[in-house]
């Protein structure tokens, strides 16, 4: 399977990592929207949010976990950050491997395009 985010995990690929469980691995963007705009990701290939089966749902719950971690340990939980999910063609998913989105920094405005 060819997935840039699975190569991520494997460290064949180079990038920023901030944080790091069992179960996730967390980097910062290439192309930052934010002051502070990390992807959190499952170690293990989920392709996408509907893709998931209920058996997913341990996995799904620690890469939240880790959402909040990292958004910890990056200082933004104390004036708030957002988490996004793109899923899908219409909603912009451009890597077919799960990752949320820790937007923060700024002020973020809403609705999102
Ligand atoms: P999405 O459009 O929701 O699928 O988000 C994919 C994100 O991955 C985009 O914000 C890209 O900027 C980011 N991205 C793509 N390649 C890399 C990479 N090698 N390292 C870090 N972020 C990346």
């Amino acid at each position: 399977m060819d997935c840039l985010f699975c190569k991520i995990v494997e460290k064949r690929v180079p990038c920023d990592v901030v944080y790091e469980d069992a179960y996730a691995v967390a980097f910062r963007d290439i192309r930052p929207v934010a002051p502070t705009h990390v992807l959190v990701i499952p170690r293990v290939h989920l392709a996408a949010i509907h893709h998931l089966r209920d058996a997913d749902i341990s996995t799904v719950g620690h890469v939240m976990l880790a959402a909040r971690n990292v958004a910890h340990q990056l200082g933004l939980d104390s004036n708030g950050y957002r988490l996004v999910i793109n899923d899908g063609d219409a909603a912009g998913q451009s890597v077919d491997h799960v990752h949320v989105h820790v937007l923060g920094g700024r002020t973020l405005m809403w609705p999102p395009g």
